[in-house]
């Protein structure tokens, strides 16, 4: 009896949980949006905790999606990372992407870098390393100027694919960032063995700063960590000015959040970095 109460439970729960991505009329018109040119990328300043100079954006993907105006990518991400458009839309953002940040270091008179979220589902892609290359090639960027961002996870379910990803990005000179650090797997080990570039502090440990003394004593051991390692950090989810002084103080070096602006549609990103004026 308990066997079954619990396949039931299973079922329940499976049917429950997996609905959202089987919802084939959000499916019908993400395939429909695609043709229709529906994605588009923002735009988010990243900004030097010191000198509040923007040195580089986070490329954040958008589905303006008709007669519902924009979908989160929340909520398309996952259902993309299940029916696997996410491979189509993934290499298209980068791409897009490689090639806006070499507009906007025009913009700037200054090199800029770019950021670029990888799923799980286009890291373990066969065809990734290529894609990279068409995206490096198409823009004439530099490795150092790309950072592509992956998370905790991918790196601890198949840890002899990710060296070889990680070791063919690294010959690139593209960087790797930790996405959500400290959100996944608690393991730090992989911080020995792969060649990691950046830590991105998640927002859950930056919001209730400085009041949370918890908060700021995770803060200040991963900004430690990062230091002693050599990796650069960038806390998420910056808000407010006793936030940014706070990591400032604890020697976090760059920032990114509403205080460092909204994510941008490309012009107006442009008209930010020509007007020249720090944050
Ligand atoms: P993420 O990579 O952690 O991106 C940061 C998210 O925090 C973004 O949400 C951004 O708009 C939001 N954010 C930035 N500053 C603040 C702040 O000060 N306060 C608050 N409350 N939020 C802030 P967004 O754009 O909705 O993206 C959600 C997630 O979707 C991203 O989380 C990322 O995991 C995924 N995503 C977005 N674009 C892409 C993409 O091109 N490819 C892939 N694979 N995933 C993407
Ligand atoms: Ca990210
Ligand atoms: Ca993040
Ligand atoms: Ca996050």
């Amino acid at each position: 009896a308990k066997e079954t109460g619990k396949a039931r439970c299973v079922v329940y729960n499976h049917q429950k949980f997996t609905a959202p991505e089987h919802d084939v009329s959000m499916e019908a018109a993400m395939f429909q949006g695609v043709r229709d040119g529906e994605f588009l990328m923002h735009y988010q300043p990243i900004v030097d905790a010191r000198t509040r100079q923007i040195v580089g954006f986070e490329a954040l993907m958008r589905w303006v999606r008709a007669g519902q105006g924009m979908v989160s990518p929340a909520q398309f991400i996952p259902m993309a990372e299940s029916n696997g458009l996410i491979n189509l839309l993934g290499a298209w953002a980068l791409k897009a992407a490689c090639v806006q940040v070499r507009r906007f270091e025009e913009a700037a008179g200054r090199p800029l870098y770019i950021s670029v979220n990888v799923s799980p589902r286009q890291f373990r892609n066969d065809q990734f390393i290529d894609i990279l290359d068409e995206a490096m090639r198409l823009s004439g960027l530099a490795g150092q100027q790309l950072l592509l961002e992956i998370t905790e996870g991918i790196l601890m379910s198949d840890p002899e694919h990710a060296e070889s990803v990680l070791h063919a990005m690294a010959s690139r000179d593209v960087r790797i960032a930790i996405d959500d650090f400290g959100t996944g797997y608690s393991s730090l080990a992989y911080l020995k063995r792969f060649p990691i570039a950046t830590l991105k502090i998640d927002r859950a440990f930056i919001k209730d700063l400085p009041t949370s003394v918890k908060d700021a004593a995770i803060c200040n051991v991963v900004l430690s960590l990062a230091s002693h390692l050599n990796l650069t950090t960038v806390a998420e989810g910056v808000e407010n000015e006793a936030q940014l002084n706070f990591l400032a103080a604890q020697g976090c070096g760059m920032i990114q959040g509403y205080l460092t602006g909204r994510p941008l549609m490309p012009e107006d990103a442009m008209e930010l970095l020509k007007s020249g004026q720090p944050m």
